[in-house]
């Protein structure tokens, strides 16, 4: 039908951008690969062969339930992610008129409102050398892409420059879970620069740190570094030297950090697949031992079937930031019997999953025990920081393994490298047992409430996106969510923008977005009502599609459904935080 035909049209003309770029750089890709991720529900239930993928008894009943919980697909499936992406610097041509003229108006307002940001980025473009300004670059609204300069932040708020207030649901890319600041975590800093943060001399609090990264994660020991794309180097180099195999495995649409050896692309080539640099500067070379394959797809599962024991690690970002919408439970499991029987080890990176879907992150979510877990963010709520934890035998590599006093035992086992100046720095190791005492102690519970209220607000923004026609969809895992753009949708990076505008700062360049338990029900219906303004505004500018209009409704007119979706939930006063534009309608 049409939909085929103007999917059929779209991938065309992805595929002419693609052999533009390839003329223009040296790294451009062949061509790209399908869009895989999409699996049927019916798919994730069988392995390859038809047998089934595991055995639903072996899953804890607390895992089943947190796992198996309704998670509709979105209805909008989003492109494969590739976290790098070339400059796009073609001039401001291809807009309508009319978008022209609301996109003048719209930026003179953001660029007004926002003035010292842009000062301050004008000022120090020079001496800094800023990726993220130009991650996502357009020329046709490059006077409104400048980073808003936070002045300062506490909890769900953030101040800018120009004194304008935001509720933040960029929340420092995750890792705050208890919003910006939060009083244990100021005192715990501190306390500890009371003490002095001398790196060098062991840390006091790295012991109990890593205690509680074990107790809480549900692993049996954990080093420390300071990112997550150092951890993910930690984990693949601990699983080469522990099985001494040099092949890993990951997955399309993941993200793994900026190291070169995940900087792969998934291509496709001469009716098969390869795995070339994603971005300027990454070598071919880490990439020969790179297996690369599409996410929860029982093709991979066939393929890796074939390689496994060739296999040191498979690396996996169980529920992946950029589809928060898939649940990949049977492809999960059926990776920990594939790994386990071939002697490969199992990869969770949960730099954003880990203590974030619940207090055992996704290990306790889909009741699967890995046998490497990557950690970071929220375990030191915004202080640099990466976590390897796993099991005994594999976290082995780090030290040589586990050893006593006062008898003849050694560390036995194989051990390799993984050092650094600032590794188990005293201020983050502070942070870190005080962020993670809270988890402990507020467990569960804390969880079930944020990832309710989560749930709740994507309900209302998605039952506004239908009753106006809206092709935008909001998927989430616990409280991560992002927004799905129809092909319908033209500019879909400004919707980030208006929203911004509309004073729910984003992070525009990753388009994820978390909610803290400091997020009160005010912010949630501040976010509600940003949201609902920047479609609205975006449609005004000739950016959405307008929708049919009802018998007996004039075109512009909000029909009945969206008045009714607009309506606050019970409890809250219609005008508490109603948008500037949304009120004047
Ligand atoms: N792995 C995952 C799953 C991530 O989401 C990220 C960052 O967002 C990383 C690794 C890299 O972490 P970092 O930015 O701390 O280097």
């Amino acid at each position: 039908g049409a939909g085929a035909l103007e999917r059929v049209i779209a991938q065309q003309l992805r595929l002419m951008e693609q052999q533009i770029a390839a003329l223009r750089g040296p790294v451009a890709p062949v061509a790209d690969v399908q869009p895989l991720s999409a699996v049927p529900a019916a798919a994730q239930t069988a392995a390859p062969g038809g047998q089934t993928a595991t055995d639903p008894a072996a899953v804890p009943a607390q895992a089943a339930r947190l796992a198996d919980a309704p998670a509709p697909r979105a209805k909008i499936q989003p492109e494969t992610f590739v976290a790098y992406q070339p400059l796009n610097t073609e001039g401001p041509g291809g807009l309508t008129a009319r978008q022209r003229e609301y996109l003048d108006g719209f930026m003179a307002r953001y660029a007004e409102r926002t003035r010292a940001s842009k000062a301050h980025q004008a000022r120090y473009h020079v001496p800094l050398a800023d990726s993220r300004v130009t991650a996502r670059f357009r020329r046709a609204w490059k006077e409104i892409l400048y980073p808003v300069v936070s002045d300062r932040a506490r909890g769900s708020r953030v101040w800018d420059l120009d004194g304008n207030e935001y509720v933040d649901i960029g929340q420092a890319f995750g890792c705050s879970l208890f919003g910006h600041a939060p009083d244990f975590v100021s005192r715990a800093i501190q306390d500890q620069v009371e003490r002095g943060y001398g790196v060098g001399p062991q840390s006091a609090l790295a012991g109990r740190a890593a205690e509680l990264v074990c107790e809480l994660g549900g692993n049996q020991r954990a080093v420390f570094c300071n990112s997550g794309t150092e951890a993910v180097m930690g984990a693949i180099r601990a699983a080469r030297a522990y099985t001494g195999r040099t092949k890993i495995a990951y997955f399309a649409g993941s993200y793994h950090g900026w190291s070169d050896v995940v900087l792969g692309r998934l291509l496709s080539a001469g009716g098969g697949r390869e795995v070339r640099p994603s971005a300027p500067g990454v070598p071919e070379l880490p990439l020969g031992d790179v297996l690369m394959l599409p996410f929860d797809d029982p093709e991979s599962l066939r393929v890796l079937a074939e390689q496994m024991r060739d296999i040191a690690l498979v690396m996996v970002e169980p529920v992946q930031s950029r589809r928060p919408d898939m649940r990949p439970q049977a492809f999960l499991r059926e990776l920990r019997r594939m790994t386990r029987e071939a002697g490969t080890l199992l990869h969770f990176d949960e730099l954003i999953t880990g203590f974030r879907l619940g207090v055992g992150g996704a290990q306790e979510f889909f009741g699967i025990q890995a046998d490497l877990v990557t950690y970071g963010k929220i375990v030191a709520g915004g202080l640099p920081m990466g976590v390897v934890a796993g099991t005994r035998e594999a976290m082995s590599v780090f030290d040589g393994g586990v050893w006593s006093y006062g008898d003849d035992s050694y560390p036995a086992a194989q051990r390799t490298l993984f050092a650094g100046a600032y590794f188990k720095h005293p201020i983050s190791m502070a942070v870190a047992c005080a962020v993670l005492e809270e988890i402990r102690r507020r467990g569960a519970p804390m969880y079930d409430e944020l990832n309710g209220r989560t749930a709740r607000l994507m309900e209302r923004i998605n039952a506004f996106f239908e009753a106006g026609a809206y092709p935008i969809t909001a998927a989430h895992v616990s409280s991560c969510f992002r927004f799905f753009f129809g092909r319908e949708v033209a500019c879909p990076d400004l919707f980030h923008h208006h929203l911004i505008h509309e004073g729910v700062l984003v992070i525009p360049e990753t388009g994820t977005h978390f909610l803290t338990t400091a997020h009160t029900d005010d912010d949630l219906e501040r976010i509600f009502r940003a949201v609902c303004a920047s479609a609205e505004a975006m449609r005004r500018g000739g950016f959405i599609p307008e929708p049919p209009a009802a018998p007996g409704e004039r075109a512009g007119d909000r029909p009945e459904t969206v008045r009714a979706a607009l309506a606050p939930p019970e409890g809250l006063a219609a005008s508490s935080s109603t948008s500037a534009e949304t009120a004047k309608r």
